[in-house]
């Protein structure tokens, strides 16, 4: 029998991250259910399979549950699934929490946590860091912001999909940090894979690159991670290329509107439109090594 001390926990949005999210938070046994929905219905069947129960719509998930996280593609995708017909507002009642997991930009996150609040609701936002890997292992770094009570209300829950959270303030805080955070990786990535295209082309072996720069105090797991797939020039998704470029865009999009200088990350941006353009964007974000080699 369900404890009535626990909460039900809801997920909407089971792509790469969401569903190994929604996973750890079913194997945790700490929620009395755990209710998943995802636009393509098919994908709730392995979570379903091992215990989740499902809901046609992310307004019956809500419905069903104390608190639902969202895990969505990007802006477009978290305010639908929040405003369409059948979305997380429809849902939403007094004493009930949303909290968007998605890495979108603060206006997003601000209209949503307003719709939520206006229908007495709690929203808080938590982007993560981390990849396909941590969000498996429970190990993601989550930045939280808006609601603190709620905040406080899932810790459980951040503790089961993350290995720290933190609270940056209000609503909007977490949604820049997150960007800034995206900004440095993309453009890190970028450096990265052009000085493996200049190693190779000037005669170097890359493994050598990748040796020299793991001994330094340049060495980081991501360069270590990805090298021996941009050697091989395969690119399984764990973090897609696509959302690189949008995280990239939005932070720029940012720095327009603080005036803020950002000519390094502006060129990275370039170089993931680039391989975006050559059909690359469901591919990992290290194939923007491909658009050194056009
Ligand atoms: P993903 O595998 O592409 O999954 C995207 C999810 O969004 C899917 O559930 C997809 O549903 C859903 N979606 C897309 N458009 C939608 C719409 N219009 N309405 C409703 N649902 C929609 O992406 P992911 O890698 O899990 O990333 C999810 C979020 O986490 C993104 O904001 C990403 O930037 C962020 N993030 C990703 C990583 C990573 O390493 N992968 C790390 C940190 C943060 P369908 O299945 O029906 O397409």
């Amino acid at each position: 029998m369900a404890d009535a001390t626990k909460l039900s926990v809801g997920f909407v949005g089971l792509g790469i991250m969401g569903e190994a999210m929604a996973r750890n938070l079913l194997k945790s046994g700490l929620f009395s259910s755990v209710t998943v929905w995802n636009r393509t219905l098919s994908k709730c069947d392995a979570l379903v399979a091992e215990g989740a129960l499902s809901a046609p719509t992310p307004a019956d998930v809500v419905a069903a549950c104390d608190v639902t996280f969202g895990m969505l593609a990007d802006p477009e995708a978290a305010l639908a699934a929040v405003f369409n017909e059948g979305g997380v507002l429809a849902g939403i009642s007094a004493g009930k929490g949303y909290v968007d997991m998605s890495t979108v930009d603060e206006a997003t996150s601000t209209k949503i946590g307003e719709a939520v609040t206006a229908k007495g609701g709690k929203f808080v936002e938590g982007p993560v860091s981390g990849s396909k890997k941590p969000a498996i292992d429970g190990q993601l770094v989550i930045m939280g912001a808006g609601d603190k009570e709620l905040y406080e209300l899932v810790q459980p829950a951040f503790a089961v999909m993350g290995k720290k959270s933190f609270y940056l303030g209000a609503t909007g805080a977490a949604a820049r940090m997150k960007l800034v955070v995206n900004m440095v990786m993309g453009s890190m990535m970028g450096a990265f894979c052009e000085g493996m295209a200049l190693a190779d082309k000037s005669g170097l072996e890359q493994t050598a690159l990748l040796e020299i720069l793991g001994l330094g105090a340049m060495a980081n797991p991501m360069f270590a991670m990805k090298g021996p797939g941009i050697m091989q020039r395969a690119y399984p998704p764990a973090f897609p290329l696509k959302h690189q470029q949008k995280d990239l865009r939005l932070a720029l999009a940012l720095g327009d509107a603080l005036n803020q200088p950002l000519p390094v990350a502006a060129a990275a941006n370039e170089a993931y439109k680039t391989a975006k353009a050559l059909g690359r964007g469901d591919q990992d974000f290290a194939a923007v090594y491909e658009a050194t080699q056009k």
